[in-house]
């Protein structure tokens, strides 16, 4: 009999949930940890389910093909997955595609948008200072909002966008026509489009395309004054060059909820920074219970019908 193990790293208390929400919409698998299966039945497992697994614990099951992310980032499986160590293995990677995560980031990206067009971080360090100022307020429609990536979660944020009437751009790798969005691409894409933008937020996933991709160069491509927020991950942007644009004044506030290291470490500088605001990776956190549905969906289409779900294009790495 065909097995599913469920390799992660993560708490007991979170991987008894998943595993508990598995076997009720999985009733008809075998759903194991990797802790219950003997050297004698490795061959019976050909599905993982993973929460951001140690890519090699992958490499003790010869029959994977299919490896299902809980996670919607899954930049450190596919490097692994097109190393050399891998090279022999015909698995294939499925990343969390839920609806529910488009829409948890839609609303992180209009509450922080919100957050800097309203100039809060401003009253949050005038309250410090017990300081009565009244800031000048700009209308969501003289604001120029920019979006790096519109795959499935850039693409439910322009669109929550749109009904505050903001200037909204976006760039992607392929050229595209989007509804009322400015689109952009290539690197003189790139520029053309940090050139007019305000508030800028990122999107995109990790790869070898876009690691540091922000860097001081490309940030200061961004006008005096315009602001940033990163929500996908932290090694897109480099961060010594971010703070060397915010401290010169060129780059006005960044809110960032993700870091090349996760947590945080205390003794970060960002943390003190006024002009930063940190946030604890929480922009689009998983929904276990819309993300299950999804993934035994996929399994079960998988089994049923020899369906694959659309799967990690490993060459460019998302
Ligand atoms: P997606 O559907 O794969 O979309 C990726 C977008 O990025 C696409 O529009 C793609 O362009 C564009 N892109 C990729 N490489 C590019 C390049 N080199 N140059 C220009 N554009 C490029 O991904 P998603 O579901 O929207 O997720 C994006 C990322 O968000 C994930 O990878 C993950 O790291 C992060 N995330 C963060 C959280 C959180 O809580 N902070 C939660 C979930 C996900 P094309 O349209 O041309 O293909």
């Amino acid at each position: 009999m065909n097995k599913i193990v469920f390799i992660d790293s993560i708490t007991n208390d979170e991987r008894t949930q998943w595993i508990q929400l598995l076997n009720e919409a999985l009733s008809e698998e075998h759903i194991v940890l990797p802790e219950q299966v003997g050297e004698e039945t490795v061959h019976e497992v050909d599905i993982a389910i993973v929460a951001n697994p140690q890519p090699e614990d992958l490499l003790r099951y010869p029959n994977l093909r299919l490896v299902q992310s809980v996670w919607a980032g899954v930049e450190k499986l596919v490097s692994a997955l097109r190393s050399q160590e891998f090279s022999r293995v015909q698995v294939r990677l499925a990343r969390l595609e839920d609806t529910q995560l488009s829409i948890s980031m839609a609303e992180s990206v209009l509450a922080w948008t919100l957050y800097l067009q309203r100039n809060m971080s401003k009253y949050v360090g005038q309250q410090t200072a017990k300081k009565w100022l009244q800031l000048p307020n700009i209308n969501s429609k003289h604001v120029r909002v920019s979006i790096l990536g519109a795959g499935k979660l850039g693409l439910a944020s322009l669109e929550l966008l749109k009904k505050l009437d903001y200037q909204l751009s976006c760039w992607t790798r392929s050229n595209k026509q989007l509804d009322s969005v400015n689109h952009f691409y290539g690197v003189a894409g790139l520029k053309a489009m940090l050139a007019q933008t305000d508030i800028l937020i990122n999107l995109l996933p990790l790869t070898s395309e876009t690691h540091r991709l922000l860097d001081k160069e490309k940030l200061a491509w961004l006008p005096l004054g315009s602001k940033l927020i990163n929500f996908s991950r932290g090694s897109i942007v480099n961060t010594s060059d971010l703070i060397e644009l915010i401290n010169k004044g060129h780059i006005a506030h960044a809110v960032l909820d993700v870091f090349d290291q996760e947590p945080l470490p205390e003794d970060s500088e960002l943390w003190s920074n006024p002009k930063i605001t940190i946030l604890p990776h929480i922009s689009a956190p998983t929904n276990k219970k819309t993300a299950v549905k999804i993934v035994a969906e996929t399994i079960i289409a998988y089994r049923k019908e020899q369906k694959w779900p659309e799967c990690v294009d490993l060459s460019l790495g998302y």
